[in-house]
Parts: C-alpha cells; sequence; structure tokens
C-alpha cells in the first residue's frame, strides 16, 4: 500500500477546474443571509430589505476591488455561463450598423462559443482564431480580422482545459486601436491570478463565485463605464434589477459569499499561487520521467494550479475510473468529458488523434496540499505503468477490469 495513503483523505479532489469547495469562511458570512437577514434588496420600506441591499453593496465592492473596477460596473448573474452571454449576445445585439463581425478564439468555453454560434444563426458573421501547439492564438492573426463591421473580440483570459493564459492586453491593444469592444471570459484567471480590467484594457469580462472558493450560482459580468456607455440588450425580461440589464431578485446569500471569496482571494491569492505552483512543477517532474508523457498548453503562460497531460497509450477515461476511489480529477474540460467528444480546446492546438482520449486534467485549489500532491503523483506513475504493461500483452491474456 502506498506510504502516503495514511495521511490523506480519499478521493483526493484534483479536479478545481470544474469547481472548488467553498471556503468555510465563505460559508460563515453568507449563513445570516438565509433566515434571518433574508430580505430582498429590492424591497424599498422596510429594514430587511434595506440590509439585504446594504449586503449586496458590500460584496460588490469587495468584487470590484479584486479586478481594479468601479462596484457600479459589476452586473449580478447566476454565473459565467449567464455572464458570457449577456456579454456576448448583450453586446452585438445592441449594437449597430446592417453587418456586424465577432471575432472569438477556437479554445473559448461552450459559453462562448455557443452564443457566438447563435448569433450566427442570426446572420452575424464569425471569425474564429486558431491556436497554435501550445495553446497561444496569435495577436497579429486578430488584428488582420478585424473589419469597418466587427462589434466584438472575444478571447478568453485563461483556458479551462490546459491552464494556457491569453495574451490579453496585447488583444485588448488591437481591440482599443480599433474601437472595437473587448470580452474577456476570465472565470478560471479571476481570483487565481492577478486580473485588473484597466491594466489589461478589459471592456467586458464574466466570472464566477464557484471557481474561486465561492458558491455555485453566482456571477458577474464586469461591465466598462464609458462616455458613451458600452450598449447591452439585457437577455432577460422582467422587474428591471441590476439597472435593468438582469432581471430577477438577487441571490443575496450567493452575492454575500461570492464577495467575502474575492476579499479573500484578494488576501491570499499570491501566496497560494506560489505554493501552487511549487506543487504544479513537483508533479509535473515527476510524470514526465514517464516515457511518452506530454505536457500540454504554454509552459511559461499558464496558470500556475493547472496541469494537463497526455499519456500515450493510456486511455483518460480507464485511467480515471480505476483511480476514482483515490483521485478525482478530469479528462480535458468538466463539461466536455460528459459528451464523449475529443476536446475542441486540445483539438485546435493539434494534439495528435491518438492522444485525445489520453488527457488529464489536474487542477489544484487552495486546499490542496504537498501531501496531495506527493500522492498524487505516486498514484498516478504506478496506474499509468500498470495500465501500459496490461496493454502491452496479448488481448486474450490481459487482466479483466475487476483484477484492477
Ligand atoms: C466554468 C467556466 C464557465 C462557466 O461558469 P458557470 O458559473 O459554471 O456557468 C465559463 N467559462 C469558463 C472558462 C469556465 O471555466
Amino acid at each position: 500500500m502506498e506510504k502516503s495513503i495514511l495521511r490523506v483523505k480519499l478521493p483526493v479532489y484534483l479536479d478545481n477546474s470544474a469547481t472548488t469547495p467553498c471556503d468555510p469562511r465563505v460559508v460563515e458570512a453568507m449563513l445570516p443571509y438565509f433566515s434571518l437577514n433574508f430580505g430582498n434588496p429590492a424591497s424599498r420600506f422596510h429594514l430587511y430589505g434595506w440590509e439585504a441591499e446594504e449586503a449586496v453593496d458590500n460584496a460588490r465592492i469587495q468584487i470590484a476591488l479584486l479586478i481594479g473596477a468601479k462596484p457600479a460596473e459589476i452586473v449580478f448573474t447566476s454565473g459565467a455561463t449567464e455572464s458570457c452571454n449577456l456579454a456576448v449576445k448583450g453586446a452585438v445585439k445592441a449594437g449597430t450598423g446592417h453587418q456586424k463581425h465577432i471575432i472569438t478564439i477556437a479554445t473559448e468555453h461552450k459559453a462562448v462559443l455557443e452564443a457566438v454560434r447563435d448569433l450566427k444563426q442570426e446572420g452575424c458573421e464569425v471569425t474564429e482564431i486558431g491556436v497554435n501547439g501550445r495553446g497561444m492564438p496569435d495577436p497579429a492573426e486578430i488584428e488582420q480580422a478585424v473589419r469597418p463591421s466587427t462589434v466584438l473580440i472575444a478571447a478568453m483570459y485563461a483556458n479551462n482545459e490546459t491552464g494556457v493564459i491569453l495574451p490579453v492586453r496585447e488583444i485588448a491593444h488591437i481591440a482599443k486601436v480599433r474601437n472595437v469592444l473587448f470580452f474577456s471570459d476570465a472565470t478560471q484567471a479571476v481570483g487565481k491570478i492577478p486580473v485588473d480590467v484597466n491594466t489589461d484594457g478589459i471592456d467586458l469580462m464574466a466570472f464566477t463565485a464557484h471557481k474561486m472558493f465561492g458558491p455555485k450560482g453566482v456571477g458577474a459580468l464586469y461591465i466598462r463605464s464609458k462616455t458613451p456607455p458600452i450598449g447591452i440588450r439585457p437577455q432577460l425580461s422582467g422587474g428591471h434589477h441590476e439597472r435593468g440589464l438582469r432581471s430577477g431578485t438577487l441571490n443575496v446569500p450567493g452575492i454575500v459569499g461570492f464577495g467575502k471569496a474575492a476579499s479573500l482571494a484578494r488576501d491570499e491569492m499570491k501566496t497560494d499561487a506560489e505554493r501552487l505552483l511549487a506543487q504544479r512543477i513537483k508533479l509535473e517532474n515527476s510524470l514526465l520521467e514517464l516515457p511518452l508523457v506530454f505536457l500540454n498548453g504554454d509552459p511559461q503562460s499558464r496558470l500556475p494550479h493547472v496541469t494537463s497531460i497526455s499519456v500515450s497509450d493510456v486511455g483518460s477515461e480507464q485511467l480515471l475510473l480505476y483511480l476514482s476511489s483515490k483521485l478525482a480529477l478530469s479528462s480535458g474540460a468538466a463539461c466536455s468529458s460528459a459528451t464523449h467528444e475529443p476536446s475542441h480546446v486540445l483539438t485546435a492546438m493539434g494534439i495528435p488523434a491518438g492522444l485525445l482520449h489520453c488527457t488529464l486534467r489536474i487542477s489544484q485549489g487552495r486546499f490542496t496540499t504537498r501531501d496531495q500532491i506527493d500522492y498524487a503523483a505516486e498514484i498516478l506513475n504506478k496506474a499509468i505503468i500498470k495500465i501500459r504493461k496490461e496493454t502491452s500483452v496479448p488481448s486474450s491474456t490481459r487482466l479483466q477490469p475487476s483484477s484492477f
């Protein structure tokens, strides 16, 4: 039995890019807003409403501080999927002009790609920019793609499958010079690495609480305030909450938790990132000791806590199910692994077809310890060697799954 097994609770959670646990301090901050201070912030004439409104205002400040925004530039939503839809559809539909053109990147999250696809079906023109083998788009290609009819450039901040950090500032600069709106899905970056909407030059930005140790079901869209204001067509009709941009009673406990998560991230992001990067390097070095193991994504421009590897001759589903009592991680992205389709991100990077189903994403978080990473490295190495050995013998003598 593995030596380190005694020290860690199993299975070890290494799927923080799919979602993170709520920090206990976040839960504590949220609790009063369920049964005690349960008011609707839209209630104007009593203390319950006022208390709820104050809590939401406070969270808006905490979140704005994390990204260098003004509180009034934050619109609360149900999560990053909704924020991406509101940004992309809202901005494009509010845009004037007969023909509208959108530029996006092939490795975007489906929340962006499908929103763009919907607009294409409604007659918009779309340019999808490819990426190189390291997952990076070429800003020069983006620049060449801009047309007089371009209304929006949508480029994510950091990729959810590989952790690759895109050249956001260069893309933002192109957008600014050409007078085009720049939207970034920063769901994987906010709260993990420094993101500042002003230094980064972002006009619209989506992010979500549950990827940064906050609760699920609450997100934000940053909308730069400028003159003339950025036009955003609301995607929900209703009671005109959030300055008419997003109707629906606010998720007050969720928003309070999101605010707390933002303020914790502001304080702890730097030390967390340093620690997780050291652990990531250790884990990657250990995995790369095996032959035919490949690291995906740019080795420099990458999130400190995310590893994507392809392991030749080892199907990731087989490996993950075999390890499921010990390790909780994912093959590529959580969402695309449900469909069994090869990842559009890895495909766009030109990863050879034979490796597309042999890819693992190991994503650490604030609560990932050194012991857990040592354990994961040990378990993964053993499992890879074992599966390779078994699959290389003639099929008639292969071990049955039950003997795993
Ligand atoms: C998780 C994720 C989303 C979706 O966020 P939800 O809050 O779950 O809707 C969008 N974009 C990226 C890059 C993500 O990682």
